[in-house]
């Protein structure tokens, strides 16, 4: 071997070692890169880096009808998300309750795009970490979650939060973060994630004409 080669092994060596790498398992010093400058991940969001792979592919997400959101807007969940939430918003309307909905998929670059706008505009990280999850570790990755209007902790005291408790785990929904969590990641009555897989599948509407644009966006994680 040469001492040029040597020396560039050497120096590959070193790259390698500069770039020792936190594995995905390591609560300690995480960090999200936003415009450009890393900043820390707090301790009740360590260790809660969703897997990427999880993220569904945008051509596989599923609109609400248009009647369920907010506004009318746009909204996409995965098929088994969208099937199950509307089971139980009939099964809500039948009982008196209006679920509407103002947020579903989010992908980890949109997040990123909303955090890092909020920072140009000199907002506090921290304090906008109370309502938006760091990139990457939003539930709202998986397509597989939504939140309720209004997306604000009065939800609670809705009837709509009160109906939830009670009837949507028949449904496979679970309250992500709920008051007593023991993760330490801030009361969100309004956000909820699908998880049974166990309801017969049925078949669902042919797929919709349009990509997702990963627009309404409220806030929450
Ligand atoms: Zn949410």
């Amino acid at each position: 071997m040469g001492h040029k080669s040597f020396t560039l092994v050497l120096f590959m060596a070193g790259l390698f070692s500069a770039q020792a790498y936190p594995t995905s398992t390591t609560v300690v010093g995480e960090t999200v890169l936003l415009n450009g400058q890393s900043y820390k991940v707090p301790k009740y969001w360590a260790g809660k880096r969703i897997d990427i792979s999880k993220q569904p592919k945008p051509a596989t997400l599923r609109a609400l009808p248009s009647q369920l959101t907010l506004n009318k807007s746009r909204i996409y969940v995965t098929q088994k998300t969208k099937q199950a939430l509307i089971k139980m918003v009939n099964q809500a309307k039948q009982d008196g309750v209006v679920l509407s909905v103002d947020s579903g998929f989010r992908s980890e670059q949109y997040q990123k795009k909303i955090l890092e706008k909020y920072l140009k505009q000199n907002m506090d990280y921290l304090g906008l970490l109370q309502v938006v999850a760091p990139p990457g570790y939003s539930q709202h990755m998986l397509g597989n979650c939504v939140d309720f209007v209004p997306s604000e902790l009065d939800f609670s005291k809705s009837s709509q939060y009160a109906w939830l408790k009670t009837n949507a785990s028949k449904f496979g929904f679970i309250e992500s973060y709920s008051e007593d969590n023991k993760v330490g990641i801030n009361w969100e009555p309004w956000h909820w994630q699908f998880k049974s897989v166990n309801a017969t599948a049925s078949t669902d509407p042919p797929p919709i004409n349009s990509q997702p644009s990963f627009r309404a966006f409220k806030k929450g994680s």
